[in-house]
């Protein structure tokens, strides 16, 4: 997904899929492949990168994506909230900046700066 699509659907709450916002926003949902979920499981909160869907959207994706086929879990959240970014984590080279590895950073880790969203 586009980091630009995807930080626009988190903010809002837009369907990844369609980009659409269905009329009852609570029905959206956040679909997790069963190994993410489990890293975490609810009730502690659930931190992801992958922006909701709508039900017509999840239903499809669920069908047709192999990953979900695996296992997975269909979360509807009552709160949510942007917690940070993922991305390339960049150090300062003797030339320049110097990819690293893929990270998940809160807003308030000052490693943010560093971090190219992807
Ligand atoms: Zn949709």
């Amino acid at each position: 997904m586009h980091f630009l699509r995807q930080r626009r659907a988190m903010r809002k709450r837009l369907c990844q899929i369609c980009g659409g916002k269905p009329a009852d926003a609570e029905s959206m949902r956040w679909l997790l492949g069963r190994r993410e979920y489990e890293e975490n499981p609810w009730p502690a909160a659930v931190v992801t990168s992958h922006p909701p869907v709508c039900p017509p959207c999840g239903d499809r994706a669920v069908r047709a994506c192999p990953h979900f086929r695996r296992g997975h879990v269909a979360l509807r959240a009552t709160k949510t909230s942007l917690a940070g970014v993922r991305g390339v984590l960049h150090v300062l080279g003797p030339a320049g900046p110097v990819s690293t590895e893929a990270v998940s950073v809160g807003y308030d880790d000052p490693r943010i700066r560093w971090v190219r969203a992807a």
